[in-house]
């Protein structure tokens, strides 16, 4: 707070990041612990303050924002975490007389808003920028000299280990849009673990070293770019379709004489329900590429005479960017 007093007094921007749109990501209930959750995904709702909803960011679910809890009827409905709407109260609160504008998907719908808040930006017009990873991308904003990335913890913690990745290239990316040569910025973590290895030898030695490190851990447990691996997704309204098509499938590879090839799972989906589909996944991995294709190739070949209905949706990810 005393970095973003001094930097507004200077008369220079600051650019805040978090990346997480709407109020909070969470309305719960302090008397009972009720949760708000979408009815057709494994999420919760969001609350949306300036248009009264709470909106599901995985189906676009709506529904207004409530009063009182519809589990015990006492009105102490909470909001829980921050979201970029909440980030922009508070500081509207603690720097009345500073301009600012919040660039995330609900402020930048309209055809040309962007460019114009840009071009506000761009001609000083403004003091404080807030958004979301909209603003990790593409745009330079010379007179930003302070940099501070809201709660950068959800990546260091992810079952994903692509989430790191993702963290440090987002953390490079933003802290890259501020400054210039005569007006060197400054980049604030805000983080509940200091300590974090990945995140000091980033901060400390550079991305370069930050991504040798990440590399030595991969290694270790065998991770591409260690193996190689693929995806195969199913989903469908009923879990048990998706669930046996699956475990045919992860049956019928193993008969194939595909070297190392491992089989893992069929498993559940990261987000298991989205969209009121039951999502399931299986897992082929191998430190030989020609192994891999082998396999895939004569499952896909053959998936056709797995039994499964049209109501199964399935796809094949080769070298999966996510595990979601
Ligand atoms: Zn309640
Ligand atoms: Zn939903």
């Amino acid at each position: 707070m005393t970095e973003l007093r001094k930097v507004l007094a200077n008369g220079e921007q600051v650019l805040i990041f978090l990346n997480r749109r709407g109020f909070a990501p969470t309305l719960i209930c302090h008397g009972c612990g009720w949760v708000a959750r979408c009815r057709h995904c494994d999420a919760n709702m969001v609350i949306h303050n300036y248009e009264n909803l709470l909106r599901c960011h995985h189906c676009g679910q709506e529904q207004r924002l409530l009063a009182d809890c519809p589990a015990c009827k006492t009105s102490e409905l909470m909001p829980l975490g921050l979201g970029t709407e909440r980030i922009e109260e508070a500081l509207r609160e603690l720097f009345p007389d500073k301009a600012l504008v919040r660039l995330d998907r609900d402020t930048t719908q309209r055809k040309g808003s962007l460019e114009r808040y840009l071009t506000q930006i761009n001609r000083g017009e403004t003091d404080i920028i807030l958004g979301t990873q909209m603003l990790a991308k593409g745009h330079h904003f010379p007179n930003v000299t302070l940099v501070a990335i809201v709660d950068v913890d959800s990546g260091l913690f992810s079952i994903d280990y692509h989430a790191t990745e993702r963290l440090a290239q987002m953390i490079i990316q933003v802290s890259g849009r501020a400054g210039r040569a005569e007006k060197p910025g400054k980049v604030i973590l805000q983080t509940r673990h200091p300590d974090h290895k990945l995140l000091n030898t980033l901060i400390r030695e550079g991305y370069r070293r930050f991504a040798d490190t990440a590399l030595a851990e991969r290694k270790e447990a065998l991770l591409p770019p260690f193996s190689y691996q693929a995806l195969l997704r199913a989903q469908a309204g009923n879990p048990n379709l998706p669930l046996g098509f699956l475990q045919t499938a992860a049956a019928l590879a193993k008969t194939y004489k595909a070297g190392q090839t491992q089989i893992l799972g069929p498993v559940p989906a990261p987000m298991e329900k989205r969209a009121g589909l039951y999502r399931y996944q299986l897992l082929f991995q191998s430190n030989k590429r020609s192994d891999l294709q082998k396999c895939l190739t004569e499952l896909i070949t053959n998936i056709d005479s797995i039994t499964h209905t049209k109501k199964i949706r399935w796809s094949l990810d080769v070298d999966p960017v996510d595990l979601f």
